[in-house]
């Protein structure tokens, strides 16, 4: 699940590995390990906690060599401690592994290997890997590991070294990812190309059930029955300085600064103006096709999933065909019906994310039609997809999404926005929402420049155990994502709820104790918000709004006003004070932002 980075070439591999490692951090992670082919030996150092904690651990001298793997575990099978982290070695520590994910028969093969005598130094389920190579009778070590791996079921990343066989690192892929950097007299493996940037000028993407020999002058690729697999480099988009914090305290900080910029990125020669429409050529539709969709239904998970609830009523608003998103960790376990005139839409900013990985797997298998929303260019769900949206939002470190939201639902409305033209939205339609669309990143600067406004909300928040936060309609998918960030770096409980819900059972937990956060613009249901923060004042609730200059609501303590854009296009706005907010919140609490615990940016298992 965390990250995995391997180099074999002819430069000092430590600092490059522990420079891929910190790139690879934000990840989240609990422990951090190297292992550097040493003079004929395996070199390992691994501890517990973070990268620095590593760093301070390596011998005053370094390790020398020039191949070697590193790995940044999320632990899934033992706690986190020195001895769990990876790399993990044989008896004779000779082949080092670090996997990501799972080994499903790890408990079966440990009994047996410990009844052939060997004696485990984890508890981890990888560390079957390591006995089962170094067992194998084979001549390379690609032959090894593959004959290793057709015993073994699961899911896994990983990247494998031979202290005897020092020319080659093996890289594998089933459910976790791969790359290939590939340098000049040098080549590097990770589990995310954001660890080659800089180094790597072209990748190359493992698929599932295939194996790589990497060596410094090239790598072969072939699949675990050993058919040979030919793949062609693609260029490495991004930049290493989207890895540099700069002058801000967090990466979240940075990335919520950087929104406007990032949505300047995404709305790139997307607007149309002389058809009052948005042209997305990635999603390769032809109008016809376009008219012919009957549904769309939009899938993916966390903040992913609460964009694609605002996609979905944008969808709905604009182009008037019905959408509904859903939680793909949910639906690909509901043996879910799938139709032919249904478009579905894949939302994930790594393209990693297993649960939409294998929720989009199921409706190709069922013949369905999808498309991705996905910010990492190149990605497994980009990939599977084959086509859609880049939102080229640029790297995103923090583990909350804060500037890949926005483009997220930015990109939705493109789509509503293109889906709407080729149907009932007129052209005027079309032209007042482009100029909508212009407008967001300026509005967005301001609010960003006006986030000390946001203190007494913040300081109400931080005060209280518990809090709501209630919207109505798209304001609903605005609260939920809300709620979410808050609860996920402040570890406050938040619960969203749809305003409209609220006297149907949660305000009975209202005193004063509990804040009501409500996501309140200026909209045709501002009378029916303004009746429930009523109902929650009656009840002793202090509440706080998120709302549009001139709004009128005596019964709220403290609010904060977003610039006005199109009545589509608001909740866009409306979110961005919720991830301010959140963050001023868990500053003052002094949580740890860009990692929370327990959590992970991309989650590649189950
Ligand atoms: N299942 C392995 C472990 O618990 C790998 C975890 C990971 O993906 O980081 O050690």
């Amino acid at each position: 699940m965390c990250g995995i980075v391997g180099y074999v070439g002819h430069r000092q591999v430590l600092p490059l590995l522990m420079e891929g490692l910190r790139r690879l951090e934000y990840r989240g992670y609990d422990s951090a390990g190297v292992a550097v082919i040493q003079g004929g030996r395996l070199a390992v150092v691994k501890k517990q906690g973070k990268v620095r904690e590593l760093d301070a651990a390596l011998p005053v001298a370094g390790l020398s060599g020039s191949v070697g793997v590193a790995h940044t575990r999320w632990a899934t099978h033992g706690e986190p401690s020195d001895a769990n982290a990876h790399p993990h070695t044989d008896a004779g520590d000779r082949i080092g592994v670090v996997h990501n994910g799972i080994i499903e028969n790890a408990a079966e093969l440990r009994a047996r290997l410990v009844a052939d005598g060997v004696v485990f130094r984890s508890q981890t389920d990888t560390e079957v890997l390591a006995h089962l190579i170094a067992a194998r009778p084979e001549n390379s070590l690609v032959d090894a590991v593959r004959a290793a791996l057709r015993q073994v079921k699961g899911a896994y990343g990983l990247a494998v070294v031979d202290a005897a066989r020092p020319e080659a690192i093996v890289a594998a892929r089933n459910g976790g990812p791969v790359v290939i950097g590939v340098g000049e007299g040098e080549m590097f493996v990770a589990s995310d190309a954001v660890a080659l940037l800089g180094h790597a000028k072209t990748v190359v993407h493992l698929d599932d059930g295939e194996l790589a020999e990497v060596r410094a002058d090239g790598f072969s690729v072939a699949t675990l029955e050993g058919a040979e697999t030919r793949k062609i480099p693609q260029a490495l988009e991004g930049e290493a300085s989207g890895f540099d914090r700069g002058d801000f305290a967090h990466f979240m900080k940075k990335e919520i600064a950087e929104q406007p910029e990032a949505l300047r990125r995404t709305l790139l020669g997307r607007l149309d103006h002389r058809f009052s429409t948005a042209h997305l050529g990635g999603i390769e539709l032809a109008a016809r096709e376009m008219l012919d969709i009957r549904r769309v239904k939009i899938l993916g998970c966390g903040s992913a999933y609460y964009s694609g609830v605002l996609g979905a009523h944008l969808i709905e608003t604009l182009a008037r065909i019905p959408a509904h998103a859903e939680p793909a960790s949910e639906f690909r376990y509901r043996n879910p019906v799938i139709e032919q005139d249904t478009l579905y839409v894949a939302v994930s900013q790594s393209g990693e994310t297993f649960d939409t990985l294998a929720a989009i797997q199921e409706v190709k298998r069922k013949g369905g039609r999808v498309m991705g929303v996905i910010n990492a260019v190149g990605s497994t769900i980009a990939r599977e997809c084959g086509r859609g949206v880049y939102l080229h939002a640029g790297p995103e470190v923090a583990v909350v999404s804060t500037k890949t939201w926005t483009c997220t639902a930015t990109a939705f409305a493109l789509l509503a926005l293109q889906l709407g033209r080729v149907r009932d939205l007129s052209a005027a339609q079309g032209a007042r929402l482009l100029a909508g669309l212009s407008a967001l990143p300026d509005q967005i600067a301001e609010i960003i420049a006006r986030e000390a406004e946001l203190a007494p909300l913040a300081a109400r928040l931080a005060g209280s155990q518990h809090a709501y936060f209630i919207g109505r309609s798209a304001g609903f998918a605005v609260a939920m994502e809300g709620a979410l960030k808050l609860k996920e770096i402040s570890y406050l409980h938040a619960e969203a709820y749809a305003a409209s819900e609220l006297k149907h059972g949660p305000l009975a937990l209202i005193t004063s104790q509990t804040p009501v956060l409500a996501v309140l613009p200026d909209d045709d249901l501002l009378a029916k918000n303004l009746s429930t923060i009523a109902e929650v004042r009656t009840r002793q609730g202090p509440v706080l709004a998120i709302t549009h200059p001139g709004v009128y609501a005596p019964d709220v303590e403290a609010a904060f006003a977003v610039p006005r854009s199109e009545p589509e296009l608001d909740p866009i706005l409306l979110n961005i004070p919720l991830q301010l907010l959140a963050y001023q919140v868990a500053q003052g609490l002094g949580r740890e932002i860009d990692q929370p615990r327990n959590l992970a940016k991309s989650v590649t298992v189950e």
